[in-house]
């Protein structure tokens, strides 16, 4: 226990390591084998959602005392959660945590577009107007803290391992690029991927400009729930290359820029 609390204690190192690994082998994929071509220019989509991501980032730092695994270890300390109450295997207790965690986070996205107020946060991650690895990187600050507020209530409710914690925030983290990646992976073989790992064909279906489309695929790391719970879409209608990306009213240069981007939520259904 004690060396998997100081391999821990190098979270944040570890979590960036996996970060710059999963980014820049995505983005090279995206350069040899793109799926779609780009609808506005990338240096324009990826400056905003570059500075969006560098924004999360300070506001996380500053304003929560405690991440995820922090709040597992100070659980792991005293004794608080599901888990302490029932004696479970390890490694069984690991998995478990990793499962039950993705499933709070696909329950928490349906409720994300289900909530009006809710969705004029995240919102603001549909109206890129193209669909790549720094989409996956685009969540407004308030959508990424209330999201944090749920998995420390999560974590703590659960009593999750502090190693289940880090790998559910670095499987999430990486299959959120990866999903959201513009690559063309051959159909058998995304075939094969989605039984395991939400692929880019599959996430791509929800960012369409349908809302049938949009209300579907919620799963960010296991394509699992999405099948379980009816919310499944196995590809867009109007094909890949060919369907729509983005929101309705939102193919302009609001979505281009990251102080309008900032605002969105205040203004939303005013033109
Ligand atoms: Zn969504």
């Amino acid at each position: 226990m004690d060396t998997e609390i100081d391999f821990i204690s190098h979270e944040g190192l570890i979590r960036a390591a996996f970060f710059a690994v999963i980014f820049s082998g995505v983005a090279l994929a995206e350069h040899a084998l793109p799926r779609r071509l780009p609808g506005v220019p990338k240096s324009k989509r990826w400056t905003a959602n570059l500075l969006m991501q560098f924004v999360d980032v300070a506001a996380v730092r500053l304003i929560f005392p405690v991440l995820p695994v922090g709040m597992a270890l100070l659980c792991a300390q005293k004794g608080w959660g599901l888990f302490y109450y029932v004696p479970l295997p390890y490694p069984v207790a690991v998995i478990a945590g990793v499962l039950l965690l993705d499933l709070v986070i696909y329950f928490q996205h349906v409720v994300f577009h289900l909530t009006p107020a809710l969705w004029r946060l995240h919102m603001v991650h549909h109206t890129d107007r193209d669909i790549d690895v720094t989409t996956g990187i685009r969540f407004l600050p308030l959508e990424i803290m209330v999201s944090l507020v749920i998995k420390l209530a999560a974590v703590a409710a659960l009593g999750a391992a502090p190693l289940a914690v880090l790998i559910f925030e670095i499987l999430l983290n990486g299959a959120t690029m990866f999903n959201h990646g513009n690559i063309r992976i051959p159909f058998g073989l995304d075939r094969l991927i989605r039984l395991g790992v939400v692929t880019p064909d599959m996430h791509r279906v929800h960012h369409s400009v349908l809302f049938k489309e949009t209300n579907s695929n919620y799963g960010f790391s296991f394509p699992w729930w999405d099948r379980l719970f009816g919310t499944y879409k196995a590809q867009p209608d109007a094909g890949h290359e060919k369907m729509e990306i983005g929101l309705h009213g939102y193919h302009d240069e609001r979505a281009l820029r990251l102080s309008s981007m900032l605002v969105m939520p205040f203004l939303y259904g005013r033109k």
